[in-house]
Order: C-alpha cells, then sequence, then structure tokens
C-alpha cells in the first residue's frame, strides 16, 4: 500500500486506527515460525485461550521517531525486547528472541512508512508488541501455543500545548504485591489499575500515585508511569523496588541527568511524607516522556513541588534533552538509537 493518508498530524492523540500491516509469529511445538506481515488486524484465537482467562500475556511500548532528514529511528528496543523476554519467563511463556523482536518492529514501521507522523508535528509511531497464550488449554497451566503481534499506530504529542503539570492523588489500592508481577509488563496489572485511575480521575486528579505495598510509606509509581523527583541540590532521585516496573525512559534520564546534564543521581527510597526533599517532580514513561507532576495529594493535603500551573526549569531541560535525543537533533550514547531502513 502507498500514498497519502489523510491525517491531522498535529491533532492526533493516542487512538487506535487499523494501519496497513502488523507483524504476527506463531510459538508451536516449541519453537517460533519465520512470522511475517498481515494485513488482517483480527485475531482468531481458541475461547479456551490462557491469555483470555488467566492472563497469560505480556505486552510492550516504544516509538518510531521520524529524524529531520526524513529517516526514522526506534529509540533503545533492545531494552524493550529484554523487558519483554523477563515478562515472559515471569507468566511461563516461551521468549521472543531480541533480534526477532527488533526485526518485527523494524518490519512494522518500514510496512507502515505513511503513517509515521512527519518531524516537527511531535507526533511518532507508536509500536505495541505483545505476546499471548493462545490454544486449547482451559487448566490454570502455561498454553501448549502462543502469538508474537508487533502493531503500530501514528501518535500525536503528549502535551499539545507544550508540557503542563498535573496533579496526582496518593491511591488507597495497591498495584503490586512485594514479590508479584510488578516489575514486568503484564495485563493483569493494569486491569487492577482501572479503578484507582477512575477514582483518582473523579476527584479531578490526573492519575494516582502508588505506595510500597508493604509498608506503604514509599512512592513506587506515578499511575503506570516511575516517579523521579529533582532535589534542592539539583539530584535526580528515583525510587527502587523489586515491584516497580523498571521504566526505559526512567533509566535514560537517569544517564541523561548524569551524563549530559552533569547531575548527581540516586536511586533510593522515596517517602511520601518526605516530598519536601523534592522542588521539581514527574512521572516518566514512553507515552509522555515526561509528565510534570505539580503536586500529590497525601493525607488530605496537596503538596506542591514547582508550581500547579508551571514547568520547572530542570524538568523542561531533562524533556528538551531527552526528546532531542529520541528524534536525532541530539547525539545519542552509543546503541541507543537503530535507524529502520525505509
Ligand atoms: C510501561 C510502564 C512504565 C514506563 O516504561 P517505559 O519503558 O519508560 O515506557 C512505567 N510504569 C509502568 C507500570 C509501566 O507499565
Amino acid at each position: 500500500m502507498s500514498g497519502n493518508v489523510n491525517i491531522d498530524w498535529s491533532n492526533l492523540g493516542f487512538n487506535y486506527i487499523k494501519t496497513d500491516f502488523r507483524y504476527i509469529s506463531r510459538w508451536k511445538d516449541g519453537k517460533w515460525d519465520e512470522g511475517g506481515l498481515v494485513e488482517d488486524n483480527m485475531l482468531r484465537i481458541s475461547e479456551a485461550s490462557t491469555a483470555l482467562h488467566y492472563g497469560q500475556q505480556c505486552f510492550e511500548g516504544l516509538k518510531a521517531y521520524r529524524r529531520k532528514d526524513g529517516k526514522v529511528q526506534l529509540f533503545r528496543p533492545d531494552m524493550n525486547a529484554k523487558r519483554m523476554q523477563n515478562s515472559c519467563k515471569r507468566v511461563l511463556m516461551p521468549e521472543v528472541p531480541v533480534d526477532k523482536f527488533i526485526d518485527a518492529c523494524k518490519k512494522v514501521v518500514k510496512a507502515n512508512a505513511r503513517f509515521i507522523p512527519p518531524y516537527g508535528t511531535g507526533g511518532t509511531f507508536y509500536l505495541r508488541p505483545m505476546v499471548i497464550g493462545v490454544g486449547d488449554t482451559i487448566g490454570v497451566k502455561p498454553a501448549q501455543e502462543y502469538i508474537f503481534c508487533v502493531f503500530g499506530i501514528p501518535v500525536g504529542a503528549y502535551f499539545k500545548g507544550g508540557m503542563a503539570p498535573v496533579n496526582m492523588e496518593v491511591a488507597k489500592y495497591d498495584r503490586a504485591a512485594p514479590f508479584g508481577t510488578g516489575a514486568v509488563k503484564v495485563g493483569g496489572n493494569y486491569a487492577g489499575s482501572l479503578y484507582p485511575h477512575e477514582e483518582a480521575a473523579a476527584r479531578g486528579f490526573a492519575d494516582c500515585v502508588y505506595l510500597d505495598p508493604a509498608t506503604h510509606t514509599k512512592i513506587e509509581e506515578a499511575g503506570a508511569a516511575n516517579f523521579f523527583g529533582i532535589t534542592k541540590e539539583k539530584h535526580f532521585v528515583t525510587p527502587t523496588s523489586p515491584s516497580i516496573l523498571p521504566s526505559i525512559t526512567k533509566i535514560s534520564l537517569l544517564h541523561v541527568a548524569k551524563e549530559y546534564l552533569g547531575m548527581a543521581v540516586e536511586e533510593r527510597d522515596v517517602f511520601i511524607d518526605k516530598l519536601d526533599e523534592f522542588s521539581e517532580a514527574g512521572a516518566c514513561g514512553t507515552a509522555a516522556v515526561i509528565s510534570p507532576i505539580g503536586g500529590i495529594e497525601y493525607n488530605g493535603k496537596l503538596h506542591v513541588f514547582y508550581s500547579e500551573t508551571e514547568v520547572g526549569p530542570v524538568t523542561k531541560e531533562l524533556y528538551k534533552t531527552l526528546v532531542g535525543i529520541q528524534f536525532g537533533d541530539i547525539d545519542a550514547p552509543a546503541g541507543w538509537v537503530v535507524e529502520v531502513e525505509l
């Protein structure tokens, strides 16, 4: 398929549209098949699929970026590939080899090139890889067959009028158990987060902050994004815990803060009653890169970091640098960007 698509690039949101091609590979009798592109966006699977009953599945999210020179690049796809292998391991699914994962992403980007937003619109091409347990398995046990699939959609810049802070409240629910599945990207974690999100939204918050499930004293995640704070001494601080999903954006921001902006970085506990130590805070993930957090409501009181309306200077600098790397305007560390031959 070719030709232009009728899309208003600067008004794109984050919505599903059917693009031309997706990649599918099937695992059966102990191995992945060759895999390839298909046009059909419907999956026909057994009603007894473990993905449907027991949540035996996982997913990833990454983006392809159109550079100023018109070329297209992926941002750290090897990190997504490895994280998906960890997710597969945790729910007893066969791992997708890193090369196969990256090759699938490249194929989907190339085959849907007309859907990749132009440079300068802020839009990107979002890829959604996933592995699902399929086949006729009704018992609570691993499936005998699996599908690895990657599709992609054009998505708009997260913040239309530039970055703007959002407020969050501390959730009264837990996202993950201490030795549960919080550190892997499996669907069940997200089904459980829909209700807390809805409650937070009904009270006027963008999302909720999850505390560590064992003691409820430390910040773990900010919605479906990792948390960071900037101390008054300009240290970049982000929590550690075995139930935090390791955000590739967060891991990249740690490097950007240290190597590009010369900041000290700390991965350590962040206590919910010690928010005073931060002069700025944010949530980070592939979708928005950074959502500045204006304030967090805890025990009935809104703790404001920098401002409820203005974005702090360090947050702006971190954002500008990482986005610059992702779109190819700033030199990336070795291995961070992978060009897709169109
Ligand atoms: C996907 C995800 C993130 C963000 O990870 P990125 O690799 O930066 O996109 C953070 N927290 C949770 C719970 C997630 O599912």
